[in-house]
């Protein structure tokens, strides 16, 4: 359980984002179901997947935009008391707010004490779900007291599609009106219906209400007055209460759009859904309830530590997979970085996937499997993205949503400044790396040859063909070069001395290609040879293509300075930044960007960075790795490297991102286990205390989330899925004592349970081969049904 109490409007749209509940499928921010979008308050419903596009005029320029739509407010409804003012408009005083989350079951209950300008207070439980089992249904229960008053209860309950997207304070000089009306109407006496239409992308979103009142248990017969109008529908309803009496308001919602599969016409499914499947809240509840229980199940982790933390790390499961479900399975979604918890980002795909899907493949890796495939189905379009920028293979774009097209956008505002800026950001050509990494990561854990063999080997070649081609061959050294790219620091968009944006030789882009381009053999080795030998006659691979992709891959060239890896060429040389000066005069540091450019000043100078870029390559690769690309690159290694690295950059990191504490917690959990710990809890309470200073309620921050769980499974577990074998390697923080979870590693289930003194493996019993586990140089092999036990030294 987590308890969201008290009531200020600084707190409001926090609260909102936490409290979202939703299924995968469709999403609904914890928003009052009487409010509107006030400046304080706004109801938020995201269906995942559903995009459209507006231009706007700014600055001089037309600048389309594409975002996750908000889709009509099915939570609406709202009441009077005496025919006094309706609750929820002006002059309502709320007197007392709880929110509990009920993180077992996923139901978010609200009791509230709300008095009218005229004084009637009524006393208010509302229990909401997003149905987790029946993924169009969803449900509000609204128990109403009349405190100090008697007379006429009216209660509205409404479907309001009047909505805009106006969630994000800086885009609101952009464009924001999404829907059109399709029709509104009462279906019965029970049901009404509204049905909407995207102006762009025409994707038709449809939902039906039925809302039912009840006194002692006993279904009140007080058929409701419908009224219509342009993207809305409301049924009203009337009672005669006496002070001390509760009525209680049930409304079940049905919600479908045109993009799903398996329905004839999303208004005429609504209907029928909310007609007759509704049942009850609680017949419905329970279903729900059931199908959570079974998810918890599979994702548990048990920690020896306070219920603080563990209550915690439920919550950002919790959220990982109201975003993304088995009811995301066939949809053709991939995971919004933002969650369907708001607009920020506009729902878009970054890179985040990479702190996400682990977790998942190790726990749903049925789940990976399907959201790689939203990557799959925009390879013609990745391939359409390079040829457009003159190079070959595939080319994801750094911000995806509907197509796969580039959606990254071309101006941002500084709120700080107030002025709109040329934004660069499209030239982090990075994620490409992350999407092979992603596919070689779900092989390794989940052993699905025949996903590699139909989809993730023609991305993996498509991407390292990509990396070849965007390599510049340099005579003089000998070396190829990444030139006019981004890393993943956001604060450095080019030189500062250069017009044009873009920087050369960012290290973890460049020994990131390596990677891919040796992961491109790989697979090549792995599928049995008819595939691979169809699949390069299928692309065009020639021999001396494939020649090609192997002198990149052995010249690579990687800038060094100080005796550490260089972000990119040409680091050495920028300026220190006066970090302490910059924190007396502003405190919060972490957008420096704002801060710099908001005084005439460019990050562009300095040596300092938005989150880790160089430290990002000890994050994602082991040192083995590494090691292994830098011997092969022909550059020395010594051991010393990734220390001082660390030691370099960690101090000029500003933590602009909410994923930079991940990557900090997890470099440091084998050299500094307290400060690891310290940072994961910071990581931990990113978005419950809202670090980034009001980010959170414009949508949670789901790569952290997934990489702080993360952090728990594989990172102080030292798990890794590689070259067929479960490496384990634990490190478990002392506050940490314990950890034990299942994992789902190549068909099998393996129960880990691990102390600092002891780890215990052990195998399911069922068919199927043995699997190899390494300790150390030491690799075991465990029979099903076998356990093995491995004291730590
Ligand atoms: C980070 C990116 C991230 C994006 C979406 C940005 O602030 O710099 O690395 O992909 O947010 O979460």
């Amino acid at each position: 359980m987590i308890d969201l109490d008290g009531w200020s409007p600084e707190q409001v749209g926090l609260y909102e984002a936490l409290g979202t509940v939703g299924n995968g499928y469709v999403a609904t921010r914890g928003a009052a179901p009487e409010t509107t979008a006030d400046g304080v308050h706004y109801p938020g419903t995201y269906f995942a997947g559903v995009f459209n596009r507006l231009t706007t005029e700014v600055e001089g320029h037309r600048v389309e935009n594409e975002s996750i739509v908000n889709a009509p407010n099915w939570l609406a409804l709202t009441f009077r008391a005496d025919g006094g003012a309706w609750f929820g408009d002006e002059g309502t005083s709320v007197l007392e707010h709880h929110l509990a989350f009920d993180l077992r079951r996923c139901l978010l209950t609200r009791r509230a004490r709300l008095r009218d300008p005229e004084g009637h207070v009524v006393r208010l439980v509302q229990r909401r779900f997003v149905s987790m089992r029946d993924r169009h249904l969803a449900g509000l229960q609204t128990t109403i007291v009349a405190e100090n008053w008697s007379g006429r209860l009216e209660v509205r309950s409404a479907l309001d599609g009047t909505v805009r997207n106006t969630g994000v304070a800086r885009y609101r000089d952009l464009d924001d009106l999404h829907l059109s009306h399709v029709e509104a109407g009462a279906h019965d006496d029970e049901v009404v219906y509204l049905t909407v239409e995207t102006n762009q992308s025409h994707i038709r979103i449809a939902e039906a209400a039925r809302t039912r009142l009840f006194r002692d248990d006993e279904q009140v017969v007080a058929p409701g007055e419908v009224v219509t109008a342009d993207r809305y529908v409301a049924q009203q309803f009337r009672i005669d209460v006496v002070s001390g009496d509760e009525v209680v308001v049930e409304k079940i919602v049905a919600l479908f759009t045109s993009r799903d599969e398996g329905i004839s016409e999303p208004g005429l499914e609504a209907r029928d859904w909310a007609a007759n499947f509704g049942e009850s809240f609680d017949t419905l509840f329970v279903r729900h309830a059931i199908e959570w229980h079974h998810l918890w199940n599979r994702m548990q982790i048990e920690i020896g530590t306070d219920g603080d933390v563990a209550s915690l790390v439920h919550l950002l499961e919790l959220h990982v997979l109201q975003t993304v479900s088995d009811n995301s399975v066939g949809s053709d979604v991939g995971v919004p970085a933002r969650g369907l918890h708001g607009e920020a980002y506009r729902g878009h795909v970054f890179w985040d996937e990479v702190f996400v899907f682990p977790f998942l493949s190790l726990r749903f890796p049925q789940l990976t499997r399907a959201l790689l495939l939203y990557r799959y189905r925009r390879l013609d379009q990745a391939r359409r993205n390079a040829a457009e920028a003159g190079y070959a293979g595939a080319m994801f774009p750094w911000q995806s949503a509907s197509n796969g097209r580039d959606e990254t956008q071309t101006l941002h505002l500084n709120p700080k400044s107030g002025r709109w800026l040329a934004d660069a950001s499209h030239l982090q050509r990075h994620v490409n790396a992350a999407v092979s990494l992603n596919i070689w990561q779900y092989f390794q854990a989940s052993a699905d040859l025949e996903f590699l063999r139909d989809f993730g080997a023609e991305m993996i070649l498509e991407i390292a063909r990509f990396w070849a081609s965007i390599a510049t061959y340099n005579h003089g050294l000998d070396r190829y070069e990444i030139n006019g790219v981004m890393g993943p620091d956001e604060y450095h968009e080019g030189y500062p001395d250069r017009d044009e944006p873009g920087l050369d030789n960012n290290a973890y882009t460049n020994i990131m290609a390596v990677w891919c381009l040796c992961r491109a053999f790989d697979v090549l080795e792995v599928l049995p040879p008819v595939s691979a030998q169809e699949l390069k006659e299928l692309l065009g691979i020639t021999e001396a293509e494939l020649d090609h992709w192997n002198d990149i891959s052995h010249k690579m060239r990687v800038c060094f300075h100080d005796g550490v890896i260089s972000q990119f060429e040409g680091f050495e040389h920028l300026e220190e930044l006066d970090w302490e000066h910059y924190r007396q005069v502003y405190g919060d540091i972490h957008r420096l960007d704002r801060i710099l450019e908001g005084e005439g000043d460019t990050t562009n100078r300095y040596k300092l960075s938005k989150q880790p870029d160089v430290m990002m390559l000890f994050y994602l690769l082991s040192a083995e790795e590494l090691t292994d690309v830098l011997v092969r690159l022909g550059y020395r290694y010594d051991g010393g490297l990734i220390g001082r690295s660390v030691e370099y950059y960690a101090p000029r990191t500003a933590h602009g991102s909410t994923l930079s504490r991940v990557v900090q917690a997890w470099i440091l959990a084998r050299q500094d286990r307290g400060q690891s710990w310290k940072i994961f809890l910071d990581a931990l309470h990113s978005d419950m205390d809202d670090v980034q200073g009001g980010t959170t309620a414009e949508g949670i921050h789901l790569g952290a989330m997934g990489g702080v769980i993360d952090l728990l499974q594989r990172c102080y577990s030292g798990i890794e899925t590689r070259e067929d074998v479960l490496r384990i390697n634990p490190v478990i923080p002392p506050e940490l004592g314990r950890l034990a979870f299942d994992i789902r590693y190549r068909g099998h289930l393996v129960m880990l349970d691990l102390t600092p003194e002891l780890a215990r493996v052990r195998v399911d019993l069922d068919e199927g081969a043995p699997i190899s586990v390494q300790y150390r140089r030491l690799v075991h092999e465990v029979q099903p049904g076998g356990t093995l036990e491995i004291p730590l030294v």
